[in-house]
């Protein structure tokens, strides 16, 4: 197997804490609220499939993509839960969307009547969720007009209006303005509908656990059903303990001691003040480990040690504490003995956001399901 002749950087993807992410999230929202589990990006970069059906068996009732190619891989997968396309959807997708039961997002009065005009092109009963841009001027519609409009041209072709819902810009921060805002503005886009759809939802992860009065009929959880805080007012506030589920693992390949002035990696800008120890990891920036990692600790022997010179492509090195054998493990990401690096290290180091640190583990990198 790949696993025992491959290279020994893996993602070990931890699956049951996803199904305790989303158990402890279900027990937080009570049961009137259903949980959309967000597999977008193949699944934050922890692979689609495996965390949708995880995240099902815990409780889950709908999944959520961005694109219409990330719904039909679910499809192809086998999965038959209830599948929401976020994104616009492109006219042409359509006819697919139809024959594989993917609810698809009407973001527009004016997709609505684009669609309605080729009822040919969707012959079961197309499932639409209509989108509302309550303050985060994406996709959605704006005015309680256009809504009005969308939803009498959607029932009149005979699509199934089978939600509402918006987006919002800023549940993961201190300051709650805008977070009021787009909730008073929703609550009165929605009133303005003849009926209430099925499904009205708006919270990610950061208003499902910071603004219940958001939840509505379901939210969508992302990013802390992974097990990562959508930011750090979020982890410095939340209700629940979440457990990440990724850890990123190597072992060290190679070991050699250099002496004072030798340099290390491309352009020579770490330079050892004495004979220092230098080990090297099979990962680098091709895999998602960015060059503007330089510097970040990764775990060797339950201890932090830095990693010197530029990030090459496939590799990197390390300063260690002492002589040590190659094949000694490496923990990148997660716990090793007390100590743990975490995706949001990653991120603050890079001057930006954990989502962005998953997604970016390229397809190089073998996701392992323990
Ligand atoms: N809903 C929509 C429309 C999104 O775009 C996203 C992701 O950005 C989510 C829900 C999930 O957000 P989070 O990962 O913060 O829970």
């Amino acid at each position: 197997e790949r696993t025992e002749w491959g290279r020994p950087t893996r993602a070990v993807i931890d699956l049951e804490a996803v199904r305790t992410n989303v158990r402890n999230t279900k027990e937080w929202i009570g049961p009137e609220t259903e949980l959309i589990a967000v597999v977008k990006a193949d699944g934050y970069g922890h692979g689609a499939v495996r965390v949708a059906e995880a995240a099902l068996q815990a409780g889950a009732s709908m999944l959520a993509v961005a694109t219409p190619e990330e719904a039909v891989d679910l499809r192809e997968a086998g999965l038959e839960a209830e599948i929401l396309l976020l994104g616009a959807a492109p006219l042409p997708f359509l006819e697919v969307a139809a024959a594989h039961n993917i609810t698809v997002t009407a973001d527009s009065a004016r997709w609505v009547r684009d669609a309605a005009a080729r009822p040919e092109k969707w012959p079961n009963p197309l499932k639409v969720h209509l989108k509302l841009d309550t303050g985060m001027s994406r996709i959605g519609m704006r005015t309680g007009e256009e809504l009005l409009g969308a939803w009498g041209t959607a029932r009149e072709a005979g699509m199934i209006v089978d939600g509402v819902f918006t987006h919002f810009a800023k549940a993961d921060d201190e300051d709650s303005g805008l977070q009021r805002r787009q909730e008073a503005r929703f609550r009165e886009l929605i009133g303005a509908l003849p009926e209430k759809p099925r499904l009205v939802h708006a919270s990610n992860s950061a208003a499902t656990y910071l603004h219940p009065d958001a939840r509505f009929d379901a939210v969508r959880l992302g990013i802390s059903m992974y097990g990562i805080p959508a930011s750090e007012h979020v982890g410095r506030n939340m209700p629940i303990p979440l457990k990440p589920a990724l850890s990123l693992e190597s072992r060290l390949v190679h070991v050699k001691k250099i002496s004072r002035g030798d340099t290390v990696s491309y352009g020579g800008t770490y330079e050892a003040v004495d004979d220092e120890w230098i080990g090297t990891i099979p990962i680098g920036y091709a895999d998602g480990l960015l060059r503007g990692l330089g510097g970040q600790e990764v775990l060797v022997g339950g201890r932090r040690v830095p990693i010197v010179g530029r990030i090459c492509m496939d590799q990197c090195m390390v300063r260690l504490p002492g002589e040590t054998e190659p094949g000694e493990p490496v923990v990148l990401i997660g716990r090793q003995g007390d100590e743990e690096i975490t995706a949001a290290e990653w991120a603050a180091r890079l001057g930006t956001i954990p989502y962005e640190v998953v997604v970016t583990l390229s397809k190089r990198i073998q996701r392992v399901y323990p």
